[in-house]
């Protein structure tokens, strides 16, 4: 019989195993909470609480380039032509190359 383990030893080992349980739970519980704020990001309607942040997607929409084909904010646009011929460009490089080619047919 060689039971002699001193009882402070194993009363040491169980808060070990406490605190670790408790490290993997803490841990496991941020991992579900970052999983749900990053699935509530995404959708469009996101339950009340957070104003919307003003992103560079508010109040403009996106028109295309037809020079390089990249699409920028209206706003931030260059406008060439209006109504329905209008046709917009990310930079007045861009705007130039167009009407340039244009201009020669
Ligand atoms: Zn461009």
């Amino acid at each position: 019989m060689a039971a002699d383990s001193s009882p402070n030893v194993s009363a040491f080992v169980w808060i070990l195993r406490i605190l670790a349980v408790l490290l993997i739970v803490r841990l496991i519980f941020r991992f579900l909470g970052g999983l749900m704020r990053g699935l509530s990001g995404e959708s469009p309607s996101a339950p009340g609480g957070k104003r919307q942040a003003p992103g560079p997607r508010v109040g403009g929409r996106l028109v295309r380039d037809p020079q390089c084909g990249t699409h920028v904010p209206e706003a931030n646009a260059i406008r060439v032509g209006s109504g329905d011929n209008a046709v917009y460009f990310c930079s007045t490089t861009c705007r130039d190359q167009w009407s340039a080619a244009r201009r020669a047919g």
